[in-house]
């Protein structure tokens, strides 16, 4: 049987978009390794349950003996490492456990890998690939005439968050370099789509909408994003393992530059038209402004002519349309997201990346 794909956070937002995409499309195997903490969703690889080429291993990429015992079992052709803390504002409550996954657990995840990997044998040594799946925001903030960032782009993180996925880059180029394993990094500016966990903007904005309640915009809600759908996030990753060169950097965008208050806008509408508009008027009134994000980076956006030229990539979707459908995706997953609210979290915080 062909090797599979160990890939770590499988059950996040955009690990199990991965997932589903290599059962369906490619039909990889593939070894699912994550911890499931709070923003887990197992929900979402409902359908790979039950496929003899998926295999799941509730794990910490930071526990070694656990890494080392499910490296030795499954003998991964590659490692796609999604696993992460992700959110800005918890990274700004509590930043040591961003530097603990983030940084201590990605470390010792490298550590793991490169023993494994000096054990292969040649052909499989240069097969192999450590793929280390990264942010835009490692590269800070940029002015609203700037280019957008490159893979040439100087680090310049603001968030804990960003400092920690910023540290946990450096890591894997430095094993490159230091001991030849054979890595991809990726950045990718925000992602959108289905079974992203609501506390991030677009669902938190979506459920917030659809229950009638305040939708709590930072600032003057003029940040700016540069949003992909995360199915062509990962499509771009697919290609990415497939022909991308060790040692190499690739940025994908989606070259769909929108401020948080007009995607705020998008959504109210389309919750409008879906649900009827509410008696006290439309949905938009329910924006409120609330003091910024510390440290709000003003504007991201990603330059992805690198991996379009050196991989053929391409996203499918456009933000508009790809947005529509992704409201209309979580107005009819009321009970997934009532079960989060009840079970797991208050939708209380303000998303956004
Ligand atoms: P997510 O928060 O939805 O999922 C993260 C998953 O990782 C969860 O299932 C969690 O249980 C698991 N996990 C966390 N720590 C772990 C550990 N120590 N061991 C094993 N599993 C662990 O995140 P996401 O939005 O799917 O992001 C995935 C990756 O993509 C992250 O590395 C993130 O930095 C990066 N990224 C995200 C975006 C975005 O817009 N969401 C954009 C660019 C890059």
């Amino acid at each position: 049987m062909t090797a599979p794909i160990l890939v770590t956070g499988g059950c996040g937002f955009i690990g199990s978009a991965y997932i589903r995409r290599a059962l369906r499309s490619a039909r990889r195997p593939v070894v699912n390794v994550d911890k499931l903490g709070y923003a887990a969703n197992p929900e979402a690889l409902e359908d790979a349950r039950t496929d003899p080429l998926y295999a799941f291993h509730k794990a910490d990429i930071g526990e070694r003996g656990a890494m080392r015992d499910i490296l030795a079992r499954h003998k991964p052709a590659a490692i796609v490492n999604f696993a992460a803390e992700t959110h800005v504002d918890r990274s700004i409550d509590g930043p040591l456990a961003f530097v603990e996954t983030n940084v201590g657990a990605t470390a010792r995840l490298l550590v793991e890998t490169l023993d494994y990997w000096r054990g292969l044998d040649a052909a499989a040594q240069a097969a192999f690939r450590f793929h280390h799946v990264s942010t835009d925001e490692v590269f800070g903030a940029l002015g609203p005439d700037d280019p957008p960032f490159t893979e040439a782009t100087p680090y310049a993180p603001n968030s804990p968050y960003a400092a920690s996925k910023a540290a946990s880059d450096h890591l894997v180029r430095a094993w490159h370099a230091t001991y030849g394993l054979p890595t991809l990094v990726t950045n990718c500016s925000n992602n959108y789509g289905p079974w992203q966990f609501p506390e991030k903007l677009i669902p938190l904005m979506i459920a917030k909408a659809a229950a009638g309640e305040a939708l709590p915009v930072y600032g003057d809600g003029r940040q700016v994003r540069d949003w992909l759908h995360v199915d062509d996030h990962a499509h771009g990753l697919a290609l990415a393992l497939e022909r991308g060169r060790p040692g190499e950097v690739y940025a994908f965008g989606g070259d769909a530059e929108v401020a948080n208050i007009d995607v705020v806008r998008a959504i109210c509408a389309r919750v409008d038209a879906k649900l009827g508009p509410r008696a006290e008027g439309p949905r938009t009134d329910l924006i409120a402004h609330v003091a910024d994000r510390p440290g709000h980076d003003r504007r991201y956006a990603s330059d992805a002519a690198k991996a379009q030229r050196a991989l053929g990539w391409r996203p499918a979707h456009a933000f508009a349309t790809g947005l529509d459908a992704t409201v209309d995706w979580y107005l009819a997953a009321g009970d997934w997201l009532a079960r989060i609210k009840a079970e797991r979290y208050a939708l209380g915080r303000l998303g956004a990346g």
